[in-house]
């Protein structure tokens, strides 16, 4: 799963629209993803702020 840079999110919701699996949801805190992402890396790509980097676990 992508891992959010807290400190750059900006809680836009972009990645939230962009995840084909809907795997991304936006709290009030934080992003969380669940066991539907397929590391496609869409929501990486997405981010007009590089707050997700592809791929961690
Ligand atoms: S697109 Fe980027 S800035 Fe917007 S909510 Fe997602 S991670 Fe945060
Ligand atoms: S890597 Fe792809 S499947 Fe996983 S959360 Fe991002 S957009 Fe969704």
């Amino acid at each position: 799963m992508p891992v959010e840079n807290v400190n750059k999110c900006l809680h836009c919701g972009l990645c939230v629209g962009s995840c084909p699996n809907n795997a991304i949801f936006l709290n009030e805190v934080r992003l969380e993803f669940n066991e539907d992402c397929t590391e496609c890396g869409l929501c990486s790509r997405i981010c007009p702020v590089g707050a997700l980097t592809p791929g961690g676990k």
